[in-house]
């Protein structure tokens, strides 16, 4: 079950300290905005889109009211549901570049504070939290999954395990940039295999950066098929498609 901030298990106390420890070495800069001093300043965390309200019940892309999106009517999505923190823009897409492009592994754990409060309130009963694997290649080009160092911290602060090796990519994908979102489903369609002691737990799958929710849903089936019960998807930041389309992230 998920736990509340004042019960955090020793594990996301200790990291956090890390990360503390770091600071006070080498002082740390917003991820959003670059100020010295700390890792999310007030000023970005007012100039963040939050993404809570007038939601996808299903897929949790905006909408004009709450209900259910044409989208997800046409073909339901296996995942039970799908949540965004923010809009992928402004100081939330500096911070995801400095963790994914810059090396800046703190970061991670910066974000993970910064949504845990969220998530908390979403009540999801997690049992296991994952995250979206990278493929061999990019692993070994990139060093670390960002994914995985929100996942991990956010996972402490919850009280639930995590599990790096649950999700694997069964095939190399293209990049998804640029493609439209019937060209995203087929790409990652099959993309995912899962491996593991899955047999009726609820899983929440963690990535940085969420477009269209096609590999969410195909992480989300991978699980269902080995026995997993039912499937939350979770990132820091969702590409509203316009902002996408105008200024593509960099393939690595
Ligand atoms: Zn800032
Ligand atoms: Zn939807």
């Amino acid at each position: 079950m998920i736990t509340s901030g004042l019960q955090k298990r020793p594990a996301a106390v200790a990291y956090h300290l890390f990360w503390n420890a770091v600071d006070w070495v080498f002082p740390p800069t917003c991820g959003g905005c670059n100020r010295t001093g700390e890792r999310w300043c007030e000023q970005c965390q007012k100039s963040t889109l939050l993404l809570a309200e007038n939601l996808c019940e299903r897929c949790g892309n905006p909408l004009p009211s709450d209900g259910h999106c044409p989208e997800c009517d046409r073909q339901r999505p296996v995942f039970t549901a799908l949540r965004s923190f923010c809009a992928y823009q402004g100081p939330a897409r500096k911070a995801i570049h400095r963790l994914k492009y810059q090396r800046d592994l703190g970061m991670g754990e910066a974000l993970a504070q910064v949504m845990s409060p969220w998530v908390a309130s979403l009540q999801w009963p997690v049992d296991v939290v994952t995250s979206v694997p990278l493929s061999p290649a990019r692993l070994k080009q990139r060093g670390y999954n960002q994914a995985s160092m929100i996942a991990l911290p956010l996972a402490w602060e919850m009280g639930v395990r995590f599990d790096s090796g649950l999700l694997h990519r069964a095939r190399e994908t293209s990049s998804q940039v640029g493609l439209s979102a019937a060209e995203r489903i087929k790409n990652v369609d099959g993309a995912f295999y899962a491996q593991g002691n899955l047999r009726g737990k609820t899983v929440l799958v963690v990535d940085d950066v969420i477009t269209t929710g096609a590999t969410m849903n195909s992480c989300a089936s991978a699980l269902l098929t080995a026995g997993a019960s039912v499937v939350f998807g979770l990132s820091f930041a969702r590409a509203l498609l316009a902002d996408h389309q105008v200024e593509p992230d960099p393939i690595f």
